[in-house]
């Protein structure tokens, strides 16, 4: 581990996710500027106060037909650095914020209806959000607006981040949030989150497992039961579709064997799975009983998945890594042996088409 993180002094670069959130990035001056002229431009065509909705459409362009799933956090509940950990495993997070990693989110957007989904809610949702707001903005009309929250269960690292929606920040109106009939329940009946409810800052929907939900014309999600430790609320993946693209969202699960299903055979059936890697090996927490926090090892997850072609390994992106696991770390030589088994580490910022 040690020499995983020397590797990483080295070679390690400051991703743009991790410089100042609140600095436009060229990307999206570049974004704003062109939107200024055709505003501009808009303006001349249809008058300066005109709030026909023909103008919006004069500045679409190819692009604004795509959807976009963006990785937001690929850290495990407790984020990257961990509370009070001076081990050497966060020593250099709390040194260097370019290394620091949000808990693990990922964010679909589509150009052309402007509608932004987030699958889980987690503490570092107000920077998550902020990051979509820069990196793939919305047009003026719809700035802020959440179109729908997915979550997966109710352990710290997949709703918290909900309290932001509340009277106390956002103070939303009627956000959609997707939730199985426990983790629902759970949202209802217990504070402060039932004040979320009963305020209407947030709706709830139903999920049913293995029942599609069409969220709009091109896309849809599938949450599918998962085993972990169900304290709270049922634990569910998501399979997300877009009109040409499939990914599954599986952060957390006790171990493939538990599972009445094959992950090998829904790998086959998505272009990308992003899976529990919260920790390398068995060998991670020194002094803990690691059965009582079950996870398939990515050690585990390789030896698995090593009798696959290689097209469905590459299919594989580990998210929701703990802090004591050296692949949390890019270029380090754990994420190495990870790509020299086909597979990959989630990259926050990267970026899919669906
Ligand atoms: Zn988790
Ligand atoms: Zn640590
Ligand atoms: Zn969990």
């Amino acid at each position: 581990m040690k020499n995983s993180h020397q590797d990483n002094s080295k070679t390690q670069k400051v991703h743009p996710l991790q410089g100042n959130p609140f600095l436009l990035n060229y990307k999206s001056l570049s974004v704003l500027c062109r939107r200024a002229i055709s505003l501009i431009l808009c303006c001349f065509a249809c008058g300066w106060l005109a709030k026909d909705s023909s103008c919006d459409e004069t500045t679409e362009t190819a692009n604004d037909q795509n959807i976009e799933l963006a990785v937001l956090g690929t850290a495990q509940d407790a984020g990257y650095p961990q509370a009070d950990c001076l081990k050497p495993c966060c020593q250099r997070a709390w040194a260097d914020p370019a290394i620091r990693r949000w808990v693990s989110c990922v964010a679909v957007v589509d150009h052309k209806t402007n509608e932004r989904f987030i699958f889980d809610c987690t503490p570092d949702f107000p920077i998550q959000w902020q990051w979509l707001e820069m990196n793939l903005p919305p047009r003026a009309k719809t700035k802020g607006r959440i179109d729908g929250i997915f979550l997966t269960h109710a352990h710290i690292g997949h709703y918290t981040g909900l309290m932001h929606l509340g009277r106390e920040a956002m103070g939303t109106k009627d956000v959609p949030v997707y939730a199985m009939p426990r983790m629902k329940q759970f949202l209802t009946k217990n504070g402060p989150w039932s004040q979320l409810v009963s305020l209407k800052n947030i709706k709830l929907h139903e999920l049913n497992a293995d029942v599609t939900v069409r969220i709009n014309e091109r896309l849809s999600v599938t949450p599918i039961l998962v085993p972990h430790r169900d304290e709270f609320s049922e634990t569910v993946a998501f399979i997300i579709r877009g009109p040409n693209k499939t990914v599954l969202f599986l952060p957390d699960i006790d171990k493939w064997a538990r599972w009445d299903r094959s992950i090998e055979k829904i790998i086959a059936q998505v272009d990308v799975a992003f899976l529990d890697g919260t920790f390398l090996s068995n060998r991670e927490l020194p002094g803990r009983d690691m059965s009582l926090i079950p996870h398939p090892f990515i050690q585990e997850s390789i030896n698995q998945f090593s009798g696959l072609d290689e097209t469905e390994r590459k299919k594989v992106r580990f998210i929701h890594l703990n802090h004591t696991n050296p692949a949390i770390l890019e270029n380090s030589a754990a994420e190495r042996q990870i790509q020299n088994a086909g597979m990959h580490v989630a990259r926050q910022g990267e970026k899919i088409g669906l």
